[in-house]
């Protein structure tokens, strides 16, 4: 278990379980705890712990164990495999380039067969498209195309015929070792965990679905789902929100809007991930973008700030120090400001390399959903250009899509958002 770190809706671990069954031997569930993964603070590393703590919880009583491993996972897992005589691996899919590595250093010392199940895509990446998609309206096609054949009922997960087990965890002391940068303290307004994004996604159905289509611009509205945490670490499956809200009584303008970013716009992030070896840095974007970024790299920048001074809100903009503050408050930026918040760094930064790599630094340090496919292709499309098309030509952006607080003033109340995260 690394991505998907859940009991309910998980295909890898549905089949894992099947293969359990035909073969007649148990199943333990592992999951191995890096010394670090991309940078992540405590705040990552917290919500993690008690999503796991939970699901071995849950596991437990279906007499299904889960074990903690720590340390490096191209080293544990394959000595834990040889220890126990494991018979088959099953792992679920990431396109990041951290897991494809260990993945494929696993694989390599492994005799017995490793199978990876796509459980986080709704169509598996590889099926949805074999080849890097320019944009949602290349890949929204070949999603639907496939989208009947994949949105079936999940089964039960079958309990194992054994009698339940005392834990195997420690999790106060897994929690107490943790070197996780402290810097970055947990979240106090969303429970982490499997129960509480159920529950997250049945009071967004019942209470903000009706006028998402509309409402979801507007910073100051609540009217987003705060899904992307839970979809972050695999504590909800996208395919069990899909279904959930395709049978809800929304209006469907507002049901079409919601599933278009829930399965289009997450799906293609992992398109891009799959498919573009640079999808972290500026290397990736696309050639027409790179072009009118050099023509425009000699053009002056009114203002110029540090990573340091975009990372303490210290620039001259309340509305950009506002969202830069909701970021690292909350963990997360609402949608429409994370466009604007990506796109004046771009403005304000020396060149769009630097711009890039301070926006993807900060929002993996901050974002609970970040460190994933979704931020880098937001990061992308916003200062890069990708999956997005030339818009006029103008100074710094050259033909990157332009964004300014008139356009956020014309939306939604700029002082209330403001005066909300800069108190
Ligand atoms: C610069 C920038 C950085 C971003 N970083 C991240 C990130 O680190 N992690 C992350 O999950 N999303 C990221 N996004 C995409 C989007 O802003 C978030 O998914 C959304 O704000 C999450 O809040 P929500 O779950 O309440 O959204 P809702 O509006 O309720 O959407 C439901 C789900 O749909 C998906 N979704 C929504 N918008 C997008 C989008 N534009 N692209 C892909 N999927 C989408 C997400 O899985 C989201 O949880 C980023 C966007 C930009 C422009």
């Amino acid at each position: 278990m690394s991505r998907d770190q859940r009991v309910r809706h998980n295909w890898a671990l549905l089949f894992a379980r099947h293969k359990a069954a035909l073969m007649q031997t148990p199943l333990v569930v592992v999951f191995t705890l890096a010394p670090s993964f991309l940078g992540a603070p405590l705040r990552h590393y917290d919500f993690m712990l008690k999503g796991l703590q939970e699901a071995e919880t849950d596991l437990r009583s279906l007499s299904i164990p889960l074990l903690l491993l720590q340390g490096e996972p191209t080293e544990e897992l394959p000595r834990f495999a040889t220890a126990i005589n494991a018979g088959i691996i099953v792992t679920d899919y990431s396109p990041l380039h951290i897991s494809r590595r260990w993945k494929n250093t696993i694989a390599e010392q492994l005799t017995i067969p490793l199978y990876e199940v796509d459980a986080h895509n709704i169509v598996p990446c590889w099926l949805a498209s074999g080849k890097l998609e320019y944009s949602a309206r290349t890949i929204r096609p070949k999603i639907n195309a496939l989208l009947g054949d994949f949105l079936t009922p999940f089964p039960e997960l079958e309990p194992l015929p054994t009698t339940p087990r005392e834990p195997l965890v420690e999790w106060e002391s897994v929690r107490q070792k943790l070197h996780a940068n402290p810097g970055v303290p947990p979240v106090e307004w969303l429970t982490p965990g499997e129960k509480a994004a159920a529950d997250c996604l049945n009071s967004f159905i019942q209470q903000k679905l009706s006028g998402y289509a509309v409402q979801r611009n507007d910073p100051n509205a609540n009217a987003i789902s705060n899904l992307s945490p839970y979809l972050h670490f695999g504590h909800i499956s996208a395919q069990f929100i899909a279904t959930k809200v395709m049978a809800s009584h929304a209006p469907e303008e507002d049901r079409k809007a919601f599933l278009e970013e829930l399965i289009v716009r997450r799906e293609l992030s992992d398109n891009f991930c799959t498919y573009n070896d640079h999808y972290d840095s500026y290397e990736g974007i696309p050639n027409w973008a790179k072009e009118t970024l050099t023509q425009h790299s000699g053009d002056k920048r009114e203002y110029l700030y540090t990573a340091e001074e975009f990372e303490r809100s210290a620039t001259h903009e309340p509305l950009w120090n506002a969202a830069q503050h909701e970021l690292v408050q909350s963990g997360k930026i609402h949608g429409y400001m994370r466009m604007y918040w990506a796109k004046k760094i771009l403005e304000w930064s020396r060149t769009p390399m630097e711009a890039f790599d301070i926006a993807i630094a900060l929002n993996d340090r901050y974002a609970l959903d970040g460190r994933e496919p979704n931020g880098y292709a937001g990061v992308a499309w916003s200062i890069g250009g990708v999956h997005d098309r030339p818009w006029f030509e103008r100074e710094v952006y050259g033909k990157i899509r332009y964004m300014n607080a008139n356009g956020c003033a014309r939306k939604f109340d700029v002082q209330r958002y403001i005066k909300r995260w800069m108190l």
